[in-house]
């Protein structure tokens, strides 16, 4: 007869399957490879957690060619290794599995959350902001004094920077959306500490799923290595084509840091050249973009 698990472990992957309920994650799978001795726990259902989006994963060689122009008949290979692991489940497959899902849903399920310790000092959970039929996301890192206290995603300093950078792309805010990968502030403005990227993560994960944009741009560090599941610098891949989950991804440098490297905007405006390129965007006439 099979032993069952321990009590506590019983607990525990409850709570766990309950976190995941949450996040409206049912399907789970069980790992082939499950050695013996964990195997023989036999507990009543057998989760395999899912690879955290963070966690580090060797990128291919640059050598690989970048995506054609939109009406090139066939795909090439992806220049960054989709972040699914090579064998098993991800969890982003099993974000997949979500059927009918919508923005306030995600609301919904995100509730007042308290599953990671940035809940401590927020004023407002910032959810994202836009077109729930926007062609174009932008991902950010994080709520920073201002949106923590509006609720909403970029509205400081580098909020209206990015406004701008939209603006001189002929779209509007309301064109777009805009999100974070965390939802609730750091404290101190600090970087998400991977922990908090790995629970909130599944969120964003979501947003794009029932958004379903043409290209993604992650605004800084944070949001491309949480998406591509990499360590490389940002300035060894920003402004090349990549591919995330069959959609189009760029990586360039978030405002805020513009706003100290006022130099660096001639290089984000070039990669957002080749967003307008790609989604057939012209500039306003009398662009004033910096
Ligand atoms: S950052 Fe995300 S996971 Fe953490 S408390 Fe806020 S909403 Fe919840």
């Amino acid at each position: 007869m099979a032993e069952r698990a321990p009590e506590s472990l019983q607990e525990k992957i409850e709570e766990r399957l309950q976190y995941y309920e949450d996040l409206g994650i049912r399907l789970f799978y069980r790992d082939r490879a499950t050695t013996a001795s964990a195997a023989s726990f036999a507990p009543t259902v057998s989760v395999q957690v899912p690879t955290p989006a963070f966690q580090e994963s060797p990128l291919p060689k640059p050598a690989a060619k970048p995506f054609p122009p939109k009406v090139a008949a066939a795909a090439p290979p992806p220049r960054i290794a989709p972040v699914v692991a090579p064998s098993g489940p991800s969890l982003f497959e099993s974000v997949d599995k979500i059927k009918d899902d919508m923005l306030p849903k995600i609301r919904e399920d995100i509730g007042d959350c308290t599953r990671c310790k940035l809940h401590k000092g927020r004023n407002k959970i910032v959810f994202g902001d836009g077109s729930p039929k926007a062609e174009l996301v932008f991902i950010g890192e994080g709520p920073g004094a201002d949106e923590d206290y509006q609720g909403l995603p970029f509205v400081g300093r580098a909020g209206k920077l990015l406004t701008q950078m939209i603006e001189a792309m002929g779209l509007q805010r309301k064109d777009v959306y805009i999100c974070n990968v965390v939802k609730c502030r750091p404290p101190e403005n600090r970087a998400p500490e991977p922990d908090e990227v790995a629970t909130c993560s599944p969120y964003l994960l979501r947003h794009i799923d029932v958004i379903r944009p043409e290209v993604i741009v992650c605004l800084g560090a944070v949001a491309a290595k949480t998406l591509l599941a990499t360590t490389r610098g940002i300035s060894q891949f920003r402004g090349e084509w990549l591919e995330w989950r069959g959609r189009k991804l760029m990586a360039t440098y978030h405002p805020a840091y513009l706003l100290r490297n006022p130099n660096a905007k001639g290089e984000v405006w070039k990669d957002l050249q080749k967003v307008m390129a790609e989604l057939g965007l012209q500039p306003p006439k009398k662009s004033k973009s910096s």
